[in-house]
């Protein structure tokens, strides 16, 4: 009122300025104030510019115009920030557009382009064959070695053994094999004497070698591993590496 304007929206609903004007202080309001009325024509121009200038000024960069008759407004923004959903994105600079910097790099694949996967059928390319035998080729043919142990327990728990082909393994419980469950596994180890029982979750064949070849100092182990990984198109930025946030910018053209 002081500064001279003389009407607000409220929740809405536009109200004159008054002294005494009141709103419910228990709830949150939405209130708007109200720059100019005008009327879209010749001559119209040099107070429409006026009237935006200062309704950015005021608005800090937003403004929103509602049309006579209509219930729906209309927003605008010099922020990257969409005021349905909310998200704001950062004013883009030169490394948004950048995979080699962590601020335009995508972050399923750190701006590689490509993921790696396990070729499974590198890893199991007889299914004829169990596991005991060495049916799964990184594990080779059965030890007394500690996934092993786990495939046992596994096997209890998602009905399959180590003699049968792999073939013959439900898809269901494969799958376990491959990628780990959550579940809690009680394994018997033996190491030491006395056996005792370990409750363990497993990790899965394809975790197990992927976390190997992280580990491995060994050039020779790093590319036997390798040969059962292939190199696929990043799912999440199709091979173009750089993260969502900087494809909009280009998806907006
Ligand atoms: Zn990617």
């Amino acid at each position: 009122m002081q500064q001279g304007y003389l009407r607000v929206r409220t929740d809405g609903r536009l109200v004159e300025l008054k002294k005494g004007l009141q709103l419910d202080r228990y709830k949150t309001h939405d209130i708007e104030l109200l720059i100019d009325r005008l009327e879209i024509g010749p001559g119209v121009e040099q107070r429409l510019t006026e009237s935006m200038a200062l309704a950015m000024k005021l608005g800090k960069g937003s403004v929103m115009i509602l049309e006579n008759g209509k219930e729906k407004e209309n927003y605008y923004s010099r922020h990257l920030m969409c005021p349905t959903s909310g998200i704001s994105y950062d004013e883009p600079q030169p490394n948004t557009f950048s995979f080699n910097s962590p601020y335009g790099a995508c972050r399923k694949c750190n701006g590689l382009g490509t993921i790696t996967e396990i070729d499974i059928k590198s890893i199991i390319p007889d299914p004829l064959k169990s596991i005991k035998v060495g049916g799964i080729i990184p594990l080779g043919p059965q030890k007394d070695s500690w996934i092993f142990k786990q495939l046992i327990a596994l096997g209890r728990k998602y009905n399959f053994n180590l003699t049968m082909p792999i073939a013959d393994i439900p898809e269901e419980s494969l799958n376990v094999i491959l990628y780990g469950s959550d579940d809690v596994l009680n394994v018997t180890s033996d190491t030491g004497g006395g056996g005792y029982n370990q409750a363990v979750s497993y990790e899965g064949i394809v975790n197990f070698i992927i976390s190997q070849e992280a580990e491995s100092n060994s050039p020779a182990m790093r590319r036997w591993i390798q040969g059962f990984m292939q190199y696929v198109e990043c799912p999440e930025c199709k091979g173009t590496r750089l993260k969502k946030e900087a494809m909009y910018f280009f998806s907006s053209r």
